[in-house]
């Protein structure tokens, strides 16, 4: 074959920066995604938005998870795998490597925001353990060198022999290669790459058609390969990418993709990280092989995704069972899974659809995930993290320290920093702007090198002001995105649409003039000649909209969600009378002010409507409305204030509402258990009625993971009453849940400061699905007391107890 020498300068895209090298081509043109992303390098944000959290990010979180990981003994497995350290105690999971991998990555982006020489050694060191725990052939996987007497279940005998799986060998492997890069590309330092590479090539070697011929048991490492083969220009790397795609299914789980063919998946299935990394890989490698048949598979499921399984705060991945993709439609809020991961992954994925398509519906999905389902993943403080993101709670949720699998928390340390990355993208003499936020760039076309300057108090502000300071006159288009959500379309397809049809237009001014614009696939498209100082200001109607999901979606009928330009709002107790506000309904047509809170949440618009707290009453079916003001916080800020009751659907039908209750003695009584979670008590009395036993929208106590032990829950009323009834609603979650209906129970009144039973008439009935009604002579007293037997191999749990 006859070579021709390009000596092309290649910008090569990675999805979130660029390299650029000095490269040798063939004939055969090079291919790769047609637009090319601004590196977040090149992008200075001066806003007050994002620019404090990348901050609390590099100072606060990225020291406390290298904290988290020597303190856990995430370190300890390198030391240990390198003889370093004697033993061979390891952490809980074989991926735990992980963690260390992705806070490395993250650091090195932070290094590249700002400098930290500090930081910069302490890396060098961790980079230093790695490189000792690494065997001489390249393996790497702390969890099977360091040769523990009683090897991790998950681990073969033989490498390779679980990974698809539970071993995570090639999973660790994919998270190595990322970090490398971005180290590589921060520091110029081969460190860690050279460790990387090593470890590729040994997969080279051990992985092909007639090779080892096994699939990722959890994909990641297709990205990586590719991010390897970007910075060496070597094809093995991507071949490989390829193969791993290539080589899984037809004849697996859907639970990790593996069903069928990838090229023939059209629905998004099974763990939703899994998939969505799976799918961001075959992004990666269509863009670089020119291979369609991946790209009509990706279509397909993205269209399938957004229209039937994506939250309106973009999170993706319904259920915690599987940690996996529902139904169509599944889209449950207080039992939401919707994983920090998977809306990182999510964010790479539309990303690369953007890069590959260009069309500004995938940035409007990367937006919604942006602004809600991925910032609600960490605190305002930094140290404190979600890994569900739910959308309603009754305040059982709490942001966590740290996680045995802190797969969420090492994430969201390497994501931040990358956010500038998102903001513009180029192809040609086109310049896309697609994120709002005050920046300074420096971008170069190949007309010329463009100064472009961003000032916006977005989002809580519509006005932005782009300055625009070419070298010297120079010909581009500018394509300025125009939102979804500012066209009432706040997803793509019909998933969600606005209670309220009317919306100002999106205005444009061009030096102070209004100008009329047209839209291409999404964007405002200005072909013209830019001069030094030309200015484009762009006027968002960002005014407060009611979203209403497709009726399909039952868990979100006769309720809205308040959004404002792309913030989803929620109700939190905090700013609620009470504390509560699931017992809210406010009416479709009602007005909603917005007004900025500097010292609040660290800086919020609050929305604020008149509303009305439900009560149920004793005697009568209908309900007690008192009219109130309700307020909404943006999602993403809800849990720093501690636990309470949230949610992003607010009822305007009473019946979607969950009214207090009625004061009836179980109500009026004070609850205490044998649990030390007093979190659980209020689902005794809240008057909720499952839909049956194993509803786990409904509040419920539960003792497990005990079993076969004897417990009690008990109500010591507001005065002396007299009672003959005792009704209580058992939760089981069988035949997979660790909860079934008791072996036994009995109840116990108060006599003389003495626990004694009550004498029933019949039998203590004992039935899933329905209210146990056991009668008994009626007893003076202040307490009652029930007590439980649970089966001999699981725990009991209750829905509701009521007394008469
Ligand atoms: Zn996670």
């Amino acid at each position: 074959m006859k070579k021709r020498l390009l000596g092309a300068m290649l910008i090569l895209s990675t999805g979130g920066m660029s390299i650029a090298q000095h490269k040798e081509q063939a004939s055969e043109p090079h291919k790769d995604y047609p637009i090319q992303p601004v590196a977040f390098t090149q992008v200075h944000l001066t806003d007050n938005f994002w620019a404090p959290k990348i901050e609390v990010n590099a100072d606060v979180t990225i020291p406390y998870v290298l904290r988290k990981c020597r303190e856990t003994g995430r370190i300890n497995n390198f030391l240990e795998a390198a003889g370093t350290l004697p033993g061979t105690r390891l952490t809980e999971f074989p991926f735990d490597d992980t963690d260390i991998y992705k806070v490395i990555e993250g650091a090195s982006y932070a290094l590249q925001v700002k400098k930290n020489p500090e930081l910069e050694r302490s890396l060098d060191s961790l980079i230093g353990y790695i490189a000792a725990a690494q065997e001489p052939d390249g393996y790497l996987y702390t969890f099977r060198t360091v040769k523990a007497p009683k090897p991790h279940p998950w681990i073969g005998k033989k490498r390779w022999e679980k990974e698809e799986d539970l071993s995570h060998e090639l999973y660790n492997a994919g998270h190595l290669y990322e970090a490398a890069f971005a180290h590589y590309t921060a520091t110029g330092k081969k460190t860690l790459l050279n460790i990387a590479l090593k470890n590729a090539d040994l997969l080279v070697h051990d992985f092909g058609y007639g090779k080892t011929e096994e699939y990722p048991g959890h994909q990641v490492v297709e990205m990586g390969l590719v991010k390897l083969y970007r910075a060496t220009g070597k094809k093995a790397y991507l071949d490989l990418a390829k193969f791993f795609l290539d080589v899984r299914g037809p004849k697996g789980d859907s639970y990790n993709q593996a069903n069928k063919k990838v090229v023939d998946q059209e629905e998004a299935e099974g763990h939703a990280v899994r998939a969505t990394y799976m799918y961001t890989g075959m992004a990666d490698v269509a863009a670089l092989t020119g291979d369609q048949t991946y790209l009509k598979a990706i279509d397909a499921i993205w269209s399938d995704v957004v229209t039937k399984k994506l939250y309106l705060t973009g999170g993706i991945g319904a259920t915690g069972a599987g940690e996996a993709f529902g139904e169509p439609y599944q889209l449950p809020n207080m039992s939401a899974y919707a994983e920090t991961c998977a809306s990182i992954a999510n964010i790479f994925w539309n990303n690369r659809m953007y890069l590959l398509h260009g069309d500004s519906k995938y940035m409007d999905v990367l937006e919604r995930v942006l602004y809600n389902g991925l910032l609600s993943g960490v605190s305002l403080s930094g140290d404190r993290f979600f890994y569900p993101n739910p959308l309603a709670s009754m305040g059982q949720h709490q942001r966590g320290a740290w996680f045995s699998c802190a797969c969420c928390i090492s994430n969201m340390t390497r994501f931040l920093p990358s956010v500038p990355g998102y903001v513009y993208a180029q192809n040609n003499n086109e310049l896309f702007v697609n994120l709002f936020v005050s920046n300074t760039a420096t971008i170069t076309l190949p007309a010329g090198k463009i100064q472009i300057a961003q000032t916006t108090d977005y989002p809580w502000d519509g006005a932005v002001d782009l300055k625009i300071d070419p070298t010297k006159a120079t010909a581009f288009a500018l394509k300025i995105r125009i939102p979804g959500w500012a066209q009432q379309q706040p997803v793509p397809g019909d998933l969600y649409h606005y209670a309220d049809k009317t919306q100002a237009p999106v205005q444009i001014m061009l030096n102070g003039k209004p100008v009329p614009y047209k839209t291409v696939k999404g964007y405002a498209v200005f072909d013209r000649t830019w001069k030094k100082g030309d200015r484009i200001k762009v006027l968002f109607p960002l005014e407060v909209e009611k979203v209403i999901a497709n009726e399909q979606v039952k868990e979100d009928k006769g309720r809205f969600a308040l959004q404002r330009g792309p913030v989803v709002y929620c109700l939190e107790g905090p700013d609620n009378k009470d504390s509560v506000v699931q017992n809210i309904v406010v009416d479709k047509t009602a007005p909603v002010q917005a007004s900025h809170k500097n010292n609040m949440l660290n800086g919020i618009d609050l929305l604020t409507v008149r509303g009305n707290a439900t009560r149920r009453q004793l005697n009568s079916d209908a309900l007690l409305r008192s009219e109130q003001d309700v307020k909404a916080i943006p999602y993403y800020s809800w849990a720093n204030r501690g636990p309470s009751e949230m949610e992003v659907w607010i009822p305007y039908e009473e019946s979607a509402a969950r009214p207090k209750p009625a004061p009836t003695i179980a109500t009026k009584s004070k609850v205490s258990a044998s649990l030390r979670n007093a979190r659980m008590y209020a689902a005794l009395n809240d008057q909720y009625d499952p839909q049956d036993s194993k509803d786990n929208s409904a509040t419920y106590l539960h003792w497990w993971p005990k079993k076969n032990t004897t417990e009690w829950v008990q109500y010591d009323f507001d005065q002396e009453h007299t009672v003959s009834e005792s009704q209580v609603y058992w939760f089981d979650d069988g035949p997979f849940g660790g909860c079934r209906i008791p072996a036994s129970w009995k109840l116990y009144y108060k006599k003389d400061g003495a626990w004694v039973p009550v004498n029933v008439t019949g039998a203590y009935e004992l039935a899933k699905d329905k209210y146990n009604t056991v009668h008994f002579d009626p007893v003076t007293t202040t307490a009652l007391k029930l007590e439980v037997q649970l089966p001999v191999d699981y725990a009991t749990g209750i829905h509701e107890w009521k007394v008469k």
